[in-house]
């Protein structure tokens, strides 16, 4: 059997692409992988705890409703109600990563997709249709591919900041900021990149002062950028200092950060109740053996404006694989839907 559309990857984008494919009639056959101990099936916003910018879930009784629509063996799944968030005798918070990711699969699911949990270790493009390699299971052939594989955060690598990741600890500004436990206080920001300077100066808003850390002396991020973090008020470069160990307990999460001295070794403690590691992300593209084009940072190049074509056709990419800029859930979900439509319509143009 040759499928019309293989999606790999089951985040925000590998889901909208299979509902919009499996709407459209095109059965799509999902691969859902954890090729690296650091994935999980659900993807990123399974690192998460709530999910406060997903349109259409403001915080109320979500519970009732999500245990309503996933399927009943897989409530197992669920995280446990965040403690404290009761409102009138019920659950009263916004989604939890893990369940917007359910809820995604399962309405794929209502729509006819077929999973298969594998990873993907390869795709022969050498022939039409394409083959697509997984670890434990026999190859599939199918006329289009939708990469979906997401990207991963780099994170430090200290045992402590494994521990205060959701309570002090993240690797992405836009989402977590607003959260109750960095308003107003004290946060630091680690790297000394774009992405590091324009993480401190989203903060600045919200925190009451922001700590940017860096291993030099002056920072890796384009000019203009510099000057305006650095002219910022209530951010302060800290130079030539890394973090060594993030401090806190159990009950308030992080609480400081110790910086050792790049020059002499010596060591401080900063107390912040935010650290956020801005050291860049990682694209999930090694399988693919460098068969697509990348880009200078190894996301997956696109190669029309608007569209989801990658450098081979009948190959579309969706979500963060091939976005260092937005990486958001709503974009992925987003850019998933313009994959399916894009391989619906490219299959119409060559007769299938
Ligand atoms: C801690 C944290 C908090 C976040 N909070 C928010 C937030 O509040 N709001 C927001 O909008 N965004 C948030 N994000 C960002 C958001 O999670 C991502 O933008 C989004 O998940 C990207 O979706 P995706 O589908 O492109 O990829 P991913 O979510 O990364 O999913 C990709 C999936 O593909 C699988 N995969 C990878 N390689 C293979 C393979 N070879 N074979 C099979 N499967 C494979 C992975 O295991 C993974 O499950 C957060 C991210 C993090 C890390």
């Amino acid at each position: 059997m040759v499928e019309q559309v293989v999606v790999i990857g089951s985040g925000p984008a590998g889901w909208s692409a299979a509902i919009y494919a499996a709407r459209a009639s095109l059965n799509p056959l999902v691969f859902e992988g954890t090729p690296q101990p650091d994935m999980i099936p659900l993807g990123q916003l399974a690192f998460t705890t709530e999910v406060e910018n997903y349109p259409g879930f403001p915080v109320g009784n979500v519970r009732a409703f999500i245990e309503s629509a996933v399927a009943a063996d897989r409530h197992f799944n669920l995280p446990p109600v965040p403690k404290g968030h009761v409102k009138d005798g019920a659950p009263h918070y916004a989604v939890q990563g893990v369940e917007l990711v359910e809820l995604m699969k399962q309405q794929a699911i209502n729509f006819g997709t077929r999973i298969v949990g594998d990873d993907v270790i390869d795709i022969d493009v050498t022939s039409r249709p394409f083959k697509v390699i997984s670890r434990d299971n026999p190859p599939v052939e199918t006329r289009t591919v939708i990469v979906a594989t997401g990207a991963r955060a780099n994170y430090i690598g200290l045992p402590s900041e494994d521990r205060f990741k959701n309570r002090g600890v993240s690797a992405c500004a836009v989402c977590d900021g607003a959260l109750p436990r960095f308003r107003n206080q004290p946060l630091a920001v680690v790297g000394g990149g774009d992405s590091a300077v324009e993480e401190a100066t989203y903060l600045s808003k919200l925190a009451s002062k922001v700590y940017l850390i860096h291993r030099r002396d002056q920072l890796r991020a384009s000019k203009i950028m510099q000057e305006r973090a650095l002219s910022n008020p209530k951010i302060e470069p800290v130079w030539n200092s890394v973090v060594d160990e993030c401090l806190g307990d159990d009950k308030q999460g992080l609480t400081a950060l110790r910086l050792k001295s790049t020059l002499d070794g010596s060591t401080r403690d900063l107390p912040v109740t935010g650290m956020f590691v801005a050291i860049g992300h990682t694209p999930n593209t090694a399988f693919l053996n460098g068969k697509l084009e990348v880009n200078d940072k190894g996301y997956l190049r696109l190669s029309r404006p608007f569209r989801t074509w990658t450098s081979i056709e009948g190959i579309f990419a969706a979500g963060d694989v091939a976005d260092d800029y937005y990486r958001q859930a709503i974009t992925s979900a987003g850019s998933g839907c313009m994959a399916a439509l894009d391989a619906e319509r490219w299959l119409a143009e060559h007769g299938h």
